[in-house]
Formats: structure tokens, sequence, C-alpha cells
């Protein structure tokens, strides 16, 4: 059977496509019928919905089983388990740092620009205030007790340790580990290929997420926190574009505009699904097969990433606190704003790659210096379209630190970066 995913760059423009066509179609909704029982009961909860979340779903339905079998077939065809702790350490690090510079450049802007001064928020929606774990808690959490309980629940960190132990074990038993390294070698093919068989879906799985989404928003809302909702914009474009743009420029020595290129398709899924965990299947498919890093470091990085790297969401986080620390009149001090940058950090680790979470975890942010975490209300009703954003931005993230990692390891095929997209073992032509 011949490969479904046979031209990326056409399916990335029909995802693109389906992006544009689904907000234009969600707003003519959203402006003529959208309040009418029968295009609200089979158009937006029908249609839109149900294929929107089916496409979601299938997405979900991958995720598990490719951490897994792709990070025991990078870790147990490491020659030198050392390099596992080297490439661990530098994603970390530069997963930390780049956390760190979003957070900063967030507080400047707050600071700077004043969102909250004269905010006028017209919708305050109530929310549960959900607690952050302490740090001690998200060190045992990261251990399985039970390797399946964590599967079944999607818990990320656990799952990789475990597949990171398993795969270096399989590294070290010899004979008998090659067999079973190369059976989930072969089962690492074949689920992306599954990965592929999906990404046909996405382009009506974001037109119909998109036009829900476009049909269902109430604009006017954005009008009292306008400054906010712009500013926040503004900065996960400048982090996404000049920071990541400098960092592979200059430790990767890499052309980020072939970056971005390549990218567009995980940007529609991550933009649509406000998922990184939703997206990890296509992030992981696209830095292999057409960005050219190895999966030795990409099995690695990627789910990793998606877990503990959220620049997008602390840009928001930091940005929020400033707001709600000037709409409620506070000024906060230098030791306040140095205590936001490290809860923040935290935040980013502990949080799941799913939909709204980083508004929730900001009630411990805000808590830490003192502000009231019913704040949070003010900016819930805007806060969809940002979570969507700022998931592109976190999953630019962590396929950016991939990119700088296996290039410093030696794992990044540049031909494929700046060529077309590498073949799988299966499918390479055969040169006479
Ligand atoms: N939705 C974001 C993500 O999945 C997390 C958040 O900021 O809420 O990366």
């Amino acid at each position: 059977m011949t490969d479904p995913d046979f031209d990326h760059q056409k399916l990335s423009n029909r995802i693109l496509l389906g992006l544009v066509l689904g907000l234009v179609f969600g707003v003519l909704l959203n402006l003529t019928v959208a309040d009418q029982d029968w295009a609200k009961a089979f158009l937006i909860d029908g249609v839109l919905a149900v294929v929107g979340e089916i496409f979601i779903r299938f997405l979900s339905m991958l995720v598990v089983p490719l951490v897994f079998v792709s990070l025991i077939t990078g870790v147990s065809s490491l020659s030198d388990p050392k390099k596992l702790g080297r490439v661990g350490g530098k994603a970390v690090g530069l997963y930390m740092l780049t956390t760190g510079i979003a957070i900063t450049l967030a507080l400047a802007a707050a600071i700077i620009v004043k969102p909250g001064v004269g905010a006028n928020p017209t919708e305050v929606v109530e929310r549960e205030i959900a607690e952050q774990p302490s740090f001690g808690q998200v060190l045992i959490e990261m251990i399985p007790r039970n390797p399946v309980e964590a599967m079944a629940n999607g818990d990320m960190l656990p799952i990789i340790i475990f597949a990171v132990l398993l795969g270096l074990s399989i590294a070290m038993s010899g004979t008998r580990g090659q067999r079973i390294g190369d059976l989930f070698a072969d089962f690492n093919e074949v689920i992306m290929r599954l990965v592929g068989f999906v990404m046909l879906l996405a382009p009506y799985g974001v037109f119909c997420l998109i036009a829900g989404l476009g049909a269902t928003t109430g604009w006017e809302t954005f009008l009292g926190v306008l400054k906010y909702v712009v500013l926040v914009l503004v900065m996960l474009v400048i982090h996404a574009s000049v920071t990541y743009s400098i960092l592979l420029k200059v430790l990767a020595g890499l052309n980020p505009i072939v970056f971005f290129k390549k990218m567009r398709a995980v940007l529609a899924f991550a933009f649509s699904t406000a998922s990184s965990g939703a997206t990890i299947p296509v992030t992981l498919r696209t830095v292999e097969q057409r960005l050219g890093a190895d999966n030795k470091v990409a099995s690695f990085t990627v789910p990793l990433g998606a877990t503990i790297n959220m620049d997008g969401t602390a840009i928001m986080q930091g940005i929020a606190t400033g707001f709600i620390a000037q709409y409620f009149g506070v000024d906060l001090t230098l030791g306040q704003y140095l205590m936001v940058v490290v809860m923040v950090i935290m935040a980013s680790v502990g949080a799941a790659g799913v939909p709204g979470v980083g508004l929730i975890l900001l009630a411990g942010v805000l808590a830490s210096v003192g502000l009231p975490a019913e704040g949070i209300a003010l900016i819930l009703g805007v806060d969809r379209l940002l979570d969507m954003t700022r998931t592109a931005v976190n999953v630019s993230g962590d396929a950016t630190i991939t990119c700088i990692v296996a290039k410093s390891e030696g794992e990044l095929d540049e031909s494929v970066y700046y060529g077309s997209r590498k073949d799988s073992a299966e499918t390479k032509p055969q040169s006479a």
C-alpha cells in the first residue's frame, strides 16, 4: 500500500485553508443564524461539534501509544546511554531558559503597557480555584505507581520515565534486547503511518473546530479587556518569531524561515485543538520527517516539552498577573515580580498540555504574591482565543529546542531540514 502522506506541502496548505474557511464560516454563522434553534442543534452543537471532537479524539488516541513506542525505540537504539543524560540535561536547561525569557518579556510588557489600567471587563465568570501541587508532589508523581494506570490516565511524565527505563534495559540486554528493540522500531514505523492517516482528516477537523468557535464566541466580551488581549497576542508573536528565530540561528545555525514554513501544519493543529498534548503525534512526525531530527532525540524532547515547556502559557500568566494587580490597584515589588517568575516556571513544569490549564494554574501564581485568585474571572471570558494562540507557541518552543538539541548531538539531518520529507525505512526509494 502506498504512503497516504504523499504531499505534505499540499496537506499543510489544505489544513491552513480549513482554518481560514472555518473562521469565515464561523463568523458568518455568528452574524446571521447562530442564535436560532435549528442552527444550534444541527450545525453548531451538531456537525461542527461532533466532527471537531472526533478529530481531537483521533489525535488523542495516538498520543500514549506513540510516545511509549517511539521513546522506547529511541532510547533502546542509543549506543551510549550517557547520551540520554546529555540530551535530557540540554533539553531541560533550554526549556527552562526559554520559559524564563518568556516570563521576563511578559512582565516587562505588562509593566510598560499597563493593560489593567482602565480595563472594564464586561463578563466576569466565576470558576472554582484549583490548588497548584507542591514541587515535592510533582516529583513524586513523576514515578508511576503503575505504568498501565499512567497510560490509562495519559500522564505524560510517568509514561516518559517508564519508557526511558524500559528502553535502557532493552539496550543493555544483548541479543534478546535487540529483538525487542527491533520489534518496537517496526511498531514505531506503523504508528507513524497511522499519524499520517489521521493528518489527512485535519483540514475538515480544523475547519469544524474553528467554525464552531467563531460561531459561539461573544466578541463583545473582548472590548473591555482589549488591551490585555492584544498585548498577550503581540508578545506571543514576538516570542515565537524573534526569540525562537534567534535561538535557532545562534545555537544551531539553522534558518528559522524554513523551520516555521515546515511547522505550518503543526501550528494549525495546536491552534485549533488548544492542546500541546494532543498535538504531540503531529509535532513528533514533523520534527522527524520534515525537520530531520533523529528519533533518538525527538522521541524524548517532544513529549517532555509538551509537558514541561510552556512559554506561551508563561507569557499569558505574566501579563495576566500584571493586569490583575493593576486592575486591583496593587503595586508589586521587585521581590514579588521575582516570585512570579519562579512560580510561572514551576506552573509551566507542572501543567499538562491540555486546553485551559494555564489559566487554572494562574491561581497559584496570584496567591504567591497575595493577589485575589478571583481576578481570573476577569479574563476567563476571553481565554479560549489566547489559549489557542499560546498553545501554538508552546509547541513551536518544543520543536525549536528539539532541533537545537538534535543539531548539537549530531542527530539533525540538514538535507531533510532544508529539503523534502525524510522517507521511512520502508518507503525509501531504492537507488539504482
Ligand atoms: N493549552 C495549553 C497547552 O496545551 C496550556 C495552557 O496554557 O492552558 O499547551
